[in-house]
């Protein structure tokens, strides 16, 4: 099974796909985590993302496509593969879907969550008292929305006019609600 959690910053995306890959035995590969981890390591990759990171900017993608080709045949191994903050542009998409279809995988589901604006901003700032997170300054986070509808969003209708099943599901509520929401929805795409 190959899907993706999609949504706009502080959507809850990273939480809800903790959930999704324990319950659906799914290797979680998130584009943000594995960047931030070369950040930490001070490698060149890191250094060179690390300031378009803070800036609130998006990696160039053929950065970001070579990241996701090197870890995707090993997360393949297992039952499946969630993929979150990837694809963030239709270039990165179609990437993706030469990536697959030359495995002969397609993609499974593709869950977005939906939260109004104003709360995304409320809880990136919360996020960035209790986490320190280098981008979740209002500059950067306002730049990471701008990004997100310039570029970001058309990866649904990439996906849609494929006929991949692209899932809204509200992202308001507790975590569990959300999670609720979500089971439903990845078990009608799966049957
Ligand atoms: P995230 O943890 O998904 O919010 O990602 C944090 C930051 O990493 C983003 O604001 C981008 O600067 C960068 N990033 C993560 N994934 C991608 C991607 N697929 N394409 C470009 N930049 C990315």
């Amino acid at each position: 099974m190959i899907g993706i959690i999609f949504g706009p910053p502080g959507s809850g995306k990273g939480t809800q796909a903790a959930r999704i890959e324990k319950e659906f035995r799914l290797k979680h590969l998130s584009t943000g985590e594995i960047l931030r981890a070369e950040v930490a390591s001070g490698s060149p990759i890191g250094k060179e993302a690390g300031r378009i990171m803070a800036a609130g900017d998006l990696v160039p993608d053929e950065l970001i496509v070579d990241i996701v080709r090197g870890r995707l045949p090993e997360a393949e191994t297992g039952a499946g593969v969630l993929l979150d903050g990837f694809p963030r542009t239709v270039r990165q998409a179609q990437a993706l879907d030469a990536m697959l279809a030359d495995e002969g995988h397609t993609l499974d589901f593709v869950i977005a969550l939906d939260v109004p604006e104003a709360e995304l901003v409320e809880r990136l700032l919360h996020r960035a008292r209790v986490e320190g997170r280098a981008d979740d300054t209002r500059q950067a986070i306002a730049e990471r929305m701008h990004e997100y509808h310039k570029l970001t969003e058309a990866v649904l209708d990439h996906y849609s006019r494929q006929g991949v099943p692209v899932k809204r599901v509200d992202g308001l509520g507790s975590p569990e609600e959300v999670f609720g929401r979500i089971r439903r929805a990845i078990g009608i795409s799966s049957v």
